[in-house]
């Protein structure tokens, strides 16, 4: 059997054991400890924007720390893009509360403006004003953010930004997970940089910094005893996990280069296919990180389809992933009120995500070329 080429893989520097022995050595093994800080420290200073950052141990309770914060609660809706991770989703109903999917637009395959703006009129027509609004960055590609925070703002309804997949991206030269009220980043590890797991809040304001360190680390009172007020949570990043962290961030923008070379790589390798869409900005306002990169196979020009190709790929040992499967299409979200047509629909049937990796060697790129080739042929 040939190596594995995976889809994904994590990418480590070889500086992250160093941090991880410092913490060991200082006996600062939990939530407390510099790692904590300079990995914070660090991630302010790639976003600028007056990020205030509290790592955690997932994006997934980062987003669910933000929906607290925002005061959703039972018997709420949060407005959400139908085509991303289930992660966007799930903390709404961890909430109690209900999601509102959107459909996506074409240009960056990210929450589509018109019918978010429908769907918030028709939700408020209904007696219920969402909540909040969370927007995806899908495969580091930035949303068309002006107009969704013109509407989340026509409509004073708060923006969550779930840049899990977009560390490194930028749109109109401002960083993503800087745009909304809170930003959510992932360390998990399969994304373009990682901790082994875990996630950060990006707050604004050292208040929702301070709040979000106390809710994820148990609500604790200001006692000698073990004095609660509010519901906490266990939530927060360990000083040995945040030591990987830091050796990451030495080299973040050595990974978001390496992915947009895949990116390139895979322009190239299409350009002579009829009926292939390589995934690519719209215009010059974006630039994405290509965390994954991404094709849309029109079946009725290229005679193949996406199933076809991945099996291909699956033979020679090669990951790849058909885009994510619509929310609104899940059996667990059936019941979820839903605003588009069948934009992210066609996505999925026709879409994969290809070997992205940062560590990918010319040969890998060769065998994943060649395997194309006579796909296509
Ligand atoms: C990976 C991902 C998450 C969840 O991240 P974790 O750190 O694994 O909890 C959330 N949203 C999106 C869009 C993601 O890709």
């Amino acid at each position: 059997m040939k190596k594995k080429i995976w889809l994904s893989p994590p990418h480590l520097s070889g500086n992250e054991l160093y941090f991880i022995e410092d913490a060991f050595e200082k006996n600062w093994i939990t939530s407390l400890g510099n790692n904590i800080n300079e990995f914070e420290y660090s991630l302010q200073s790639f976003l600028k924007n007056d990020s205030e950052v509290c790592v955690l141990n997932s994006a997934t309770s980062a987003i669910h720390l933000s929906l607290i914060m925002l005061g959703v609660t039972r018997e709420d809706e949060v407005v959400t893009p139908s085509f991303s991770f289930v992660a966007s989703a799930n903390p709404i109903a961890y909430c109690g509360a209900t999601p509102v999917f959107i459909d996506s637009e074409k240009d960056t395959w990210n929450m589509c403006p018109i019918a978010l703006e429908q769907a918030i009129q028709d939700r408020i027509t209904k007696g219920k004003k969402p909540k909040a609004i969370i927007v995806v960055h899908l495969y580091g590609m930035p949303a068309k953010m002006d107009e969704i925070t013109a509407i989340a703002k026509k409509y004073k309804i708060p923006l969550i930004e779930d840049a899990a997949e977009a560390l490194g991206s930028t749109y109109k030269g401002k960083a993503c997970g800087t745009f909304g009220r809170f930003g959510i980043l992932s360390f998990n590890g399969n994304k373009i940089i990682t901790t082994s797991g875990g996630g950060a809040l990006v707050c604004h304001s050292q208040e929702d910094k301070d709040k979000a360190v106390f809710l994820s680390t148990q609500a604790r009172d200001n006692a000698p005893h073990y004095q609660h007020s509010h519901i906490g949570y266990n939530y927060r990043m360990s000083n040995i996990v945040a030591g990987i962290g830091r050796g990451q961030m030495e080299v973040l923008n050595d990974r978001v280069n390496a992915r947009r070379k895949m990116h390139d790589f895979y322009v190239d390798v299409f350009k002579d296919i009829e009926g292939v869409n390589v995934f690519s900005e719209p215009t010059e306002d974006y630039y994405s990180n290509h965390w994954l990169s991404a094709i849309v196979i029109d079946e009725k020009i290229a005679g193949k389809n996406r199933e076809d190709l991945r099996l291909a790929f699956l033979e020679d040992n090669i990951e790849s992933r058909p885009l994510w499967k619509p929310m609104h299409l899940q059996p667990v979200f059936a019941d979820a009120p839903y605003y588009g047509t069948d934009i992210s629909e066609k996505l999925f049937d026709n879409g994969l995500c290809m070997p992205s990796g940062s560590n990918l060697s010319d040969a890998d790129r060769e065998r994943i070329e060649k395997i194309i080739r006579k796909f296509f042929s």
